[in-house]
């Protein structure tokens, strides 16, 4: 009974078409047996000495209370030195950057600062779920546009069908999760086409910038023709391995970093004050601690290609990002969600369905996700526990467990 009158209770609307995927699920189960987690972008490795001492050395000195609401200057200079350097992007480091709770923060603080409940956003399926459950939370209407492997290429007629007066953003990931696309020059000219001719704004997550392999990150606000409409994202959280740390930011014109700003103050005040000073520490790193990124991601790549390979997966190999999506010959099982708890369960890696990432599950049916920004050591234990999936001929596997 008091069960009963407890799930009576009303909830808003906004949380109930909000459906999260189950990789916190699949990350408990495989933590209780011990197995190795590649479904979680966790980014489970060291930070940078230099980043640690940093913070630290903030905490000592009480470097404690609310920091300016959009966060420290020394942080905000580093920040606009880079995005000139790397992006090739300028901007004021008083006005055009705000440094948020991570760059999901920004995301959610630029959705609430552009868009009404009934607006159209154009996301490119698959997606990266929060950007599409924020979206969700505060009553966008989502257009998708599909990527297609093994390029994750669209079609610009679909793209520009989808664009219409109504659209109000056109939203990029760049490189990609799931997909690890990495969006080209004339892609990002042809989004920034569309974008003016309807007056609309164009969001880009850039949070993985720095991990591609051979094919360069391009920036869209870098172009004139968008410099004007684009809020470009980013954040510490997968550069320097501190996904937890939560600092992330946005940068773009004035008039919307302002709002911007107004909606972070509102929603968390502020940044945690001694991490920023870390990052600070961080922006300072020499270009070698970025190449030797690049170098290890690319190992781990390699190495996840060649295990799924080995048991018969088709990898999507990625040019950016640490995940790869891969697929399984239909028919080995059921489908997306039966083959996660058939690996998590047989050999101990904990993956994520496809059909999670799609806006058509069907479309991710036979694929899988694997996360490979993980310690060597735990790869390799997850590539050998893989690789024991390979002990039994594929017609056997049916839809074990
Ligand atoms: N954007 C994308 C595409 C991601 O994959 C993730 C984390 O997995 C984030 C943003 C979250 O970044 P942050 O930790 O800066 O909020």
């Amino acid at each position: 009974m008091a069960d009963k009158i407890k799930n009576e209770r009303p909830l808003a609307d906004r949380v109930r078409s909000i459906k999260q995927s189950d990789i916190r699920r699949y990350s408990a189960i495989c933590a209780a047996m011990g197995g190795v987690n590649l479904s979680q972008g966790v980014c489970d490795q060291p930070a940078p000495d230099a980043v640690k001492r940093a913070a630290k050395q903030a905490i000592d000195e009480d470097k404690a209370p609310y920091t300016n609401l959009r966060g420290i200057i020394e942080l905000r200079t580093a920040i606009a030195k880079k995005m000139r350097e790397f992006n090739g992007i300028d901007c004021d480091p008083e006005t055009q950057i705000v440094v948020n709770v991570g760059s999901a923060g920004s995301f959610a603080c630029a959705a609430l600062a552009t868009l009404n409940p009934g607006d159209e956003c154009i996301v490119f399926s698959p997606f990266y779920s929060y950007h599409v459950n924020l979206l969700k939370l505060f009553g966008v209407k989502i257009t998708f546009v599909d990527l297609s492997p093994p390029d994750w290429s669209y079609d610009p007629a679909a793209l520009a069908a989808a664009c219409n007066e109504r659209t109000r953003m056109i939203l990029i990931c760049t490189p990609a999760n799931p997909s690890g696309k990495v969006f080209s020059e004339a892609e990002l000219r042809d989004i920034a086409r569309l974008a003016a001719k309807q007056n609309a704004w164009i969001a880009t997550d850039e949070i993985y910038e720095y991990i591609t392999y051979g094919k360069e990150h391009v920036s869209v606000g870098r172009f004139p023709e968008a410099k004007d409409r684009t809020i470009t994202m980013s954040g510490a959280s997968k550069t320097y391995a501190v996904t937890g740390w939560r600092i992330g930011y946005c940068v773009g014109p004035s008039e919307v970093i302002d709002r911007i700003a107004v909606v972070s103050d509102l929603l968390y005040i502020c940044a945690p004050a001694p991490l920023q000073h870390g990052i600070v520490a961080g922006m300072a790193l020499p270009d070698r601690y970025y190449q030797q990124m690049q170098a290890d991601y690319l190992t781990k790549r390699e190495m996840t290609v060649d295990a799924l390979r080995d048991i018969g997966f088709t990898p999507f190999v990625p040019d950016g990002s640490y995940y790869m999506l891969a697929s399984f010959e239909e028919g080995r099982w059921a489908d997306a969600t039966a083959a996660t708890e058939s690996i998590l369960q047989r050999v101990g890696v904990a993956t994520v369905p496809g059909s999670a990432f799609y806006r058509n599950p069907a479309d991710g049916q036979n694929q899988l996700r694997f996360c490979y920004a993980k310690k060597m050591a735990d790869l390799e234990e997850a590539c050998s526990r893989l690789r024991k999936l390979a002990d039994r001929p594929v017609a056997a596997m049916g839809a074990v467990c």
